[in-house]
């Protein structure tokens, strides 16, 4: 199936942030260059991919991507890795891949691990799988490292997050030769004097509009040097985030609330919530910034709200985007958002919720608005320029259609006269069996068949071909 030349080598690299450097891609190119050169092939490009997790698919790397394009397109027939793990620490992408390479004819030879296509079935089989199933543990290993480390770090009374408003992070102990090993939080007397001012005013009953407003006209700086506004005080009582939620000011830390997993089809890292039971909550009286009576006032009212469902512009309800150009519009002078800021207009999100230190606002009626932009967009789209190009467009659109169509009805057909076919000849070797079960049993045979497995198979490395996927 591959046109290239029998010695045409191609070496892909790749390193991870953990650990390795740089220099590794150029470490990986010479083993496999040096191995190229005892079996006489020619090692005629390389593909790496810098700072790249080996839990990446590999078509969804730079360098990934193009060694699968150039595979198809045959452009090499010996691909050298420093191991398999290079390819993937994904033991399901690993053998996806190597069977989609081999399949093609080319011969993968991992340098470290010993793997080489042209060993014998069973036993090269045994070791991908097994060096895949390492491959796959040491991302394992490596996040229970982590965390493993950071209890260590706490149960030495060391802080392992960033420090929230109010604290400083402060080096609490070194090693011998003078670096950092630990750190731990100090009030800030300054920022302490704010998060109590905003404990006092909500309790009063203030909104957080009105609190972010009163913070930024006063020139205060919120968290990270932004502007104060709504979200950065309510946050989400139940994940405990946002200023008046975090126990960490009447002197509570809070651990293990949350971990990382990685969604098995869209390959990305999502957030999961622990329960309540797994949460570490660890007394730390030095770091209390607000009083139990002030805490317990504002958790009186946020929950009061909570049950409400809607708070009276403070619970921080995303805008449900029913309006018809809610977002689509920016704000002339501050280039933020404009948003639909109550029933009857649009307005500057930044002026609601920052106040007008921020942005002195726009605002416009929203049927009035409506009814001027829809008549910009149609003399725009009425033009006779416009419509030729669209209905042009429109033509395309569906002899595309047409003729996918037509190519999926003829593979259809194709597959049922075959089927219907081996269907027949056994029903003619066994006139006992009834015809349905016997094309039940025909069409189920022949989708297991190595054969068709191949052409599903070829499809959906098609599919793993087209750009941007
Ligand atoms: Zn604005």
């Amino acid at each position: 199936m591959t046109n290239a030349h029998a010695s045409s080598a191609f070496v892909y690299a790749r390193y991870s942030t953990d650990q390795q450097n740089q220099t590794s891609i150029d470490d990986q190119t010479r083993v496999c260059k040096k191995k190229a050169a005892l079996l006489g092939l020619n090692v005629i490009a390389v593909r790496a991919d810098e700072a790249i997790s080996g839990s990446l698919p590999v078509a969804a790397r730079p360098g990934g991507k193009a060694l699968l394009e150039d595979a198809l397109a045959g452009k090499f027939s010996v691909l050298l890795l420093e191991g398999l793990d290079r390819l993937s620490r994904d033991l399901v992408e690993q053998e996806t891949i190597v069977r989609r390479l081999e399949h093609r004819g080319i011969r993968i030879i991992g340098v470290s691990d010993g793997y080489d296509s042209e060993t014998d079935g069973s036993s090269r089989q045994l070791m991908r799988g097994v060096r895949g199933l390492i491959n796959e543990t040491y991302i394992t290993d490596l996040s229970s490292k982590t965390r493993r480390g950071m209890a260590g770090q706490i149960a030495r009374g060391f802080h392992v997050a960033g420090p929230s408003y109010g604290y400083r992070s402060q080096v609490a102990a070194t090693n011998g030769k003078g670096e950092p090993i630990g750190y731990k939080l100090e009030i800030v007397p300054e920022e302490a004097a704010i998060v109590r001012r905003i404990y006092d005013e909500f309790g009063k009953g203030l909104s957080c509009q009105k609190i972010a407003h009163g913070l930024n006209d006063d020139f205060i700086k919120g968290p990270r040097s932004g502007t104060w506004g709504v979200s950065v005080l309510y946050g989400s009582p139940r994940k405990g985030s946002g200023i008046l939620n975090n126990e960490i000011y009447v002197g509570k830390v809070i651990w293990n609330r949350s971990h990382w997993v990685k969604d098995p089809d869209t390959h990305k890292r999502v957030r999961l919530d622990r329960p309540k039971s797994e949460w570490v909550i660890e007394e730390k009286p030095d770091l209390r910034i607000v009083s139990d009576e002030q805490w317990a006032k504002v958790r009186e009212r946020i929950g009061g709200l909570e049950n409400r469902g809607k708070g009276t512009g403070t619970k921080v309800t995303p805008r449900r985007k029913n309006t018809l150009l809610g977002g689509l519009i920016k704000c002339g002078k501050c280039g933020g958002a404009v948003i639909a800021v109550d029933a009857h207009s649009y307005g500057c999100a930044n002026a609601k919720n920052h106040g007008p230190t921020v942005c002195a606002g726009v605002r416009a009626p929203r049927a009035e608005l409506e009814r001027k932009i829809i008549a910009c967009l149609r003399d725009e789209l009425v033009s006779h320029a416009n419509v030729a190009e669209i209905t042009s467009e429109a033509h395309d659109i569906v002899r595309k259609y047409i003729k996918d169509m037509e190519s999926d009805r003829k593979r259809r057909a194709r597959r049922l006269t075959t089927a219907s076919r081996r269907a027949s000849r056994s029903t003619a070797r066994r006139p006992s069996r009834s015809r349905s079960v016997t094309t039940a049993l025909r069409l189920f045979r022949y989708r297991g068949k190595p054969s068709s497995w191949r052409s599903t198979e070829r499809r959906s490395w098609q599919l793993a071909m087209k750009p941007g996927t």
